[in-house]
């Protein structure tokens, strides 16, 4: 089939999934998966859904998980967005907000599959160095831009901007949408979920897979 790719495909770099050993008992850190099993109420949660539910469409509009996510970070329903994993969300964000004839900006140590779907939608793309101590200055992006995507904390700095830098960059670059990936934010710092009110050029991403990841197997003490 590799001789029907599209030109946009022969020029992507296939991602290397983290490594999965085959070994038992073993905390797996690479992946950034949880040692631990869910709470015994979210088994409870999953046995309690009917299998026979699954042979419907669920709710196209999610209403129901959108809500509680609302109630969770003091928001109105609409909104909030949801995907099937942040990287769907980011995605379409890329391809609806951040697509235009300016370039995007992100760190240049960030995130890996920025570049990759800059590539895949074919959107122009310039990042920004970090500076000395790694830490992200609102200055150095470019007032003018296409949109700027930062994930917060960093990824693989661990590096934490605060709220005020976050502020900054949204007033520097009031003409364009500036999304902050929180993947990691459960793990310390303030969320920009509460900056939305203020800023209707703000985007912020969360995900379920790395502070509430769900691990079904036996957990390693098992
Ligand atoms: C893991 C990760 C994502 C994607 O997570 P999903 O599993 O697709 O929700 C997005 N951004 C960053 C910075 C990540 O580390």
């Amino acid at each position: 089939m590799s001789r029907y790719w599209s030109d946009v495909v022969n020029t992507l770099t296939p991602y290397l999934p983290g490594e999965q050993p085959l070994l038992d008992k073993l905390v797996k850190l690479n992946t950034n998966e949880s040692p631990y099993p869910p709470s015994p109420r979210v088994m409870d949660a999953i046995s309690a859904v009917s299998a026979d539910a699954l042979r419907l469409y669920p709710d196209p509009e999610s209403v129901a998980l959108r809500q509680a996510i609302a109630a969770r970070f003091g928001l109105q329903t609409e909104q909030v967005f949801v995907g099937n994993g942040s990287d769907e969300v980011i995605a379409l964000a890329f391809m609806g907000l951040l697509k235009h004839s300016l370039p995007l900006y992100f760190p240049d140590v960030s995130y890996s599959f920025y570049p990759v779907w800059s590539a895949m939608f074919d959107i122009a793309h310039r990042t920004i160095p970090l500076d000395q101590d790694f830490s992200i200055d609102p200055a150095a992006y470019p007032v003018k831009n296409g949109g700027i995507i930062i994930p917060n904390p960093n990824a693989p700095t661990g590096m934490l901007m605060s709220l005020d830098s976050i502020r900054a960059l949204l007033q520097r670059s009031a003409e364009s949408v500036v999304v902050i990936d929180e993947a990691y934010i459960d793990f310390g710092g303030e969320s920009a979920t509460q900056l939305i009110d203020e800023y209707d050029n703000l985007l912020v991403v969360q995900t379920l897979s790395k502070s509430c990841l769900l691990y079904t197997s036996p957990s390693p003490r098992d």
